[in-house]
């Protein structure tokens, strides 16, 4: 077996109702909190009510920075980060789904930093340990942000989708409470979740895998296979709901420690350049043709997966079970209702070369058991496209 090493530092509070705890732990950071999140359509103004008052109960002075949109950009960060600064902000909570726990994140650097967030890309300079403490509250199962030292921002000028990446911005604590994602829609139920899928699944592809990464990655596959489908027929199961949670925060501490490949590479470049595409579906526009590009490079992951899909899979030869896996993703693709092409979200035809070239600018594609070259990511995009 190979060496690895595997950190974790966030503290993970899992279960229903732990929401409740929230007051004791922000304490132990700081009187003064950010609560960041998306604005209080109906569904979402109930939890910010409810957290508010948790944390008012605490004695905690609280500023509610809710302008943050999906694929959220530098923009969206400065504007909280400045109110951060006004309000001399001690702890940043991340209340929400991946967008609002990576602007946390940002947050917490721009306001202690020098620039902006842009500034502390991963290739760029580095966060100090002056980042402010970032409590993150996850109301999605998609992105486990909740685990992990990224943020996800982009640039709206540049039409670039990137992230900072640093061990100081691992949320000191991660509140994972199912009961909070009872109101997630159908659709974005169906594209975090399969978010998860591929965070797992791309952590077992990487170099940088491990026993420990694989065996959280294997484990979190199974439930997102078993249980999403039916999540999406009884949005209001709590059991369904706690076993997406239970499988999102796995994921998270997988792709913390190893990482994804060239599906998020794409994904990335497609919400860079057009950012009405939501993160689960960029990923999704791309699987089909990543499954059929990688499978022979890695016969024994895709086996694997072909026979966790279909269990008519086990008599089969890894090598004819791998093959197999490309046409299972497909099924299960278009039963939990992602089935998508790039055309579908109106992307202008004439820039599928550009979308090519953006997706080699995040080193993802170069940790895919297969390497992408120019004109092979051309022929992915466009397959991509409309095929
Ligand atoms: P999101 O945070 O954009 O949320 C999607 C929508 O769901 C929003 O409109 C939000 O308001 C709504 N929503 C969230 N919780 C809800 C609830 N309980 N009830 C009703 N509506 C709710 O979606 P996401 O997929 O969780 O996050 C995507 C972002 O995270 C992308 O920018 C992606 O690149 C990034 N990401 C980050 C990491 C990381 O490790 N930091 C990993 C993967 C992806």
């Amino acid at each position: 077996m190979k060496n690895f090493n595997y950190y974790q530092p966030t503290e993970i509070v899992f279960g229903n109702g732990r929401i409740d705890e929230l007051g004791k732990i922000v304490s132990r950071f700081g009187k003064r909190c950010l609560l960041v999140s998306t604005p209080p359509v109906p569904a979402l103004k109930t939890i910010y009510d409810k957290v508010k008052s948790i944390l008012k109960n605490s004695n905690l002075e609280i500023e509610h920075f809710d302008q943050v949109q999906q694929n959220p950009t530098t923009e969206i960060v400065t504007a909280g980060a400045n109110l951060a600064k006004k309000f001399r902000a001690e702890v940043i909570i991340g209340l929400g789904g991946g967008s609002s726990m990576d602007t946390a994140k940002a947050i917490a650097v721009e306001t202690t930093h020098e620039g902006t967030s842009w500034d502390y890309l991963f290739y760029k300079k580095q966060p100090t340990d002056k980042t402010l403490p970032v409590i993150a509250i996850s109301t999605t199962s998609g992105t486990g942000s909740q685990v992990t030292q990224v943020a996800v921002i982009t640039n709206t000028k540049d039409r670039n989708k990137s992230a900072i990446y640093n061990s100081i911005i691992y949320p000191r604590v991660a509140i994972v409470d199912p009961e909070l994602m009872l109101s997630v829609p159908k659709h974005i139920t169906a594209s975090t979740g399969f978010d998860v899928f591929c965070h797992s699944f791309e952590s077992t592809i990487h170099p940088g895998t491990s026993a420990y990464v694989d065996t959280l990655a294997w484990k979190a596959i199974a439930l997102v296979v078993n249980t999403l489908p039916k999540l999406l027929k009884d949005l209001n199961n709590i059991e369904l709901r706690s076993t997406m949670a239970l499988a999102d925060t796995l994921a998270g501490l997988c792709i913390a420690n190893a990482g994804v490949t060239l599906p998020h590479g794409v994904g990335m470049a497609i919400s860079g350049l057009y950012p009405h595409i939501i993160h689960g579906e960029s990923l999704a526009i791309i699987y089909p043709a990543f499954t059929r590009f990688t499978y022979e490079k890695a016969i024994p992951q895709f086996a694997q997966l072909a026979r966790i899909f279909n269990t008519d899979n086990q008599n089969k030869s890894n090598k004819k079970a791998a093959a197999s896996a490309c046409t299972e993703m497909d099924k299960f693709l278009i039963k939990i209702g992602m089935w998508f092409r790039l055309k579908d979200f109106k992307m202008p035809g004439n820039e599928i070369s550009l979308l090519a070239k953006n997706s080699m600018i995040l080193p993802d594609y170069k940790n895919n058991p297969r390497i992408a070259t120019n004109r092979e990511m051309l022929q992915l995009i466009t397959e991509s496209y409309s095929l």
